[in-house]
């Protein structure tokens, strides 16, 4: 993903694209999103839901350790992967709409898209324009 949609979702969402103070790295210090443009929307509706809820759980008085924090967003065969340090049901069902969501959403643009082999021979939620292309 490319460098400013990755710092809008780092400066949008803070809690849960946070650093270690015990200096471990976290997907903030990588500063990357493993996987295309095309699923910015998508990730970054999943992720200020999840950081909505993360100031709830601060605002009843968890402490910053202890608040759900992202470690990892890619794509692998061809679906989304969340991966969060801890999790609640919620967050889990709100992970499994965005994967549903990057299903069907163009992995490049962002348009309607499907699992399908692009010309390079990549599996990839693509849409037929971009399976031409990449
Ligand atoms: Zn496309």
């Amino acid at each position: 993903m490319n460098k400013s949609l990755t710092e809008r979702l780092f400066e949008e969402c803070p809690l849960i694209y946070r650093t270690n103070s015990d200096g471990t790295q976290t997907i903030v210090n990588r500063r990357e999103f493993e996987c295309g443009d095309g699923w910015f929307d998508t990730i970054y509706q999943l992720s200020t839901k999840i950081e909505s809820i993360a100031k709830v759980m601060q605002q009843n008085g968890t402490p910053i350790s202890g608040l759900p924090q992202v470690r990892q967003v890619k794509e692998k065969f061809g679906g989304l992967r969340f991966y969060m340090n801890r999790s609640t049901e919620e967050i889990e069902e709100l992970i499994q709409q965005a994967s549903l969501q990057a299903s069907i959403t163009c992995e490049c643009c962002g348009e309607a898209g499907y699992k399908q082999a692009t010309s390079s021979g990549w599996i990839m939620v693509v849409c037929d324009n971009c399976a031409r292309e990449y």
